[in-house]
């Protein structure tokens, strides 16, 4: 199949073939941060594709950064250590200042800082965004910050966290998606934030953090005070088709790896994929992920066209998410026992994709969207 983006995709893989399966396998197993694979994409500029020329990056459209992240996970890497740095800078690109824009943007994109934190999760509220607890109260020319976070990606490893707050107290506001907003914490000199590491399913260092009297500078503030969710909510498109971007990768490497072994592994004298039975679900997963796959091509499209592109995007990633699923499942049943076994790399990347079902949003929630705004049935929450 002919791919958009085709010198883009060349040059994504050649610094991919430098990080081959052992060096995902071996990091996996010591649950550590690919440092190595981070600084040779960043050093080739595709971790500042989406930032403007003008600050220092590629400044390539959405399309072009869902090419990257795709052939990523092709290769059989992770990109979320990467793909953070993409897209998390965008609440700062659409709505900090020109001053915080030039001050940061283009260390990111030369890679002097990390920005791959992004703290909305909290204990008491994960889906319900609108309900976290953590304040940040003015006190002169800064905020103070007290509360508590959960699943936190990549802190340990981020010089900049983006932190979003509740600035107003819930009572004192009509909507309760007013009064909450979003700072740029410099984690390099924060005092008041204890990092606690939590062990997840797959090599993804996460953290719970405790802030207890935090010092933020109001300069810090990202656009306005009090609109914060808002600006989360701008971000989520973008989010949404990148994340989906990555699973067609994923679904592309599970089919590739699931019709490779299903040629070679002989039972009964005859290779197993000669069996139906075998055949049928790598058929049908491919079927699937190629399907998402023009639907998250459409939904970048529109959004590099400016155009509204919120059912796409959430259709995009629920297709594929669900797609990567069923190719991951596809491919540890052909493997057999071989699938759970580190040494074949399916389990590691079955653990990676089963992520995209719960995080960064839930399927329930992208069902919960498509009923409510795209089919207009009533609301229930
Ligand atoms: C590895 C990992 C990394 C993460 N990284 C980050 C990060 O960097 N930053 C960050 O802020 N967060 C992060 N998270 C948190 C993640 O975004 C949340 O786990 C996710 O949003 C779901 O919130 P929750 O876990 O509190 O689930 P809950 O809100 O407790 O929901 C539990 C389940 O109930 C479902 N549910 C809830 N309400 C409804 C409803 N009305 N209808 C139907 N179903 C419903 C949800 O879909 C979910 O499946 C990460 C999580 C993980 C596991």
């Amino acid at each position: 199949m002919t791919e958009r983006y085709e010198d883009l995709r060349r040059g994504v893989r050649e610094v991919c073939s430098r990080f081959p399966n052992e060096y995902w396998r071996d990091l996996d197993a010591g649950r550590r941060y690919p440092e190595e694979f981070v600084g040779a994409m960043t050093g080739a500029g595709y971790l500042a594709a989406l930032i403007p020329k003008e600050y220092g990056g590629m400044g390539l459209d959405l399309s072009a950064a869902c090419a990257i992240l795709e052939e990523v996970n092709l290769s059989g890497a992770n990109a979320g250590p990467a793909h953070a740095q993409m897209y998390t800078m965008g609440t700062l690109l659409r709505h900090g200042s020109e001053e915080q824009k030039q001050e940061y943007l283009p260390k990111i994109a030369r890679g002097e800082l990390r920005l791959q934190a992004f703290a909305v999760t909290e204990p008491e509220a994960g889906t319900d965004t609108t309900s976290i607890r953590t304040t940040a109260t003015r006190e002169d020319d800064q905020y103070v910050v007290n509360g508590r976070k959960i699943y936190i990606s990549r802190v340990e490893q981020s010089d900049l966290m983006i932190l979003l707050a509740r600035t107003t107290p819930l009572e004192e506001i009509e909507k309760r998606s007013r009064g909450l907003s979003v700072f740029l914490v410099d984690l390099r000199e924060a005092e008041g934030l204890t990092v606690k590491p939590r062990r997840v399913m797959m090599n993804n260092a996460t953290s719970e953090l405790a802030f207890d009297g935090l010092r933020v500078p109001a300069e810090n503030l990202i656009g306005d005070e009090g609109a914060g969710f808002r600006y989360v909510l701008d971000g989520m498109n973008a989010e949404r088709i990148l994340i989906a971007a990555e699973c067609i990768g994923d679904g592309r490497w599970f089919v590739r790896k699931a019709t490779e072994r299903a040629c070679e592994r002989e039972v009964f004298g005859r290779p197993i994929g000669e069996n139906q039975g075998i055949q049928f679900p790598i058929a049908r997963a491919y079927a699937s992920v190629e399907a998402a796959s023009l639907m998250v091509n459409k939904a970048a499209s529109l959004f590099d066209r400016g155009e509204p592109c919120g059912a796409e995007a959430n259709l995009a990633k629920l297709l594929a998410a669900d797609a990567s699923w069923e190719a991951a499942n596809a491919a540890l049943q052909t493997f057999g026992g071989y699938g759970f076994d580190a040494e074949y790399d399916v389990e590691r990347k079955f653990r990676e994709t089963r992520l995209y079902q719960v995080a960064p949003i839930s399927t329930n929630l992208i069902l919960s969207h498509v009923a409510e705004h795209v089919l207009g049935l009533p609301r229930s929450f």
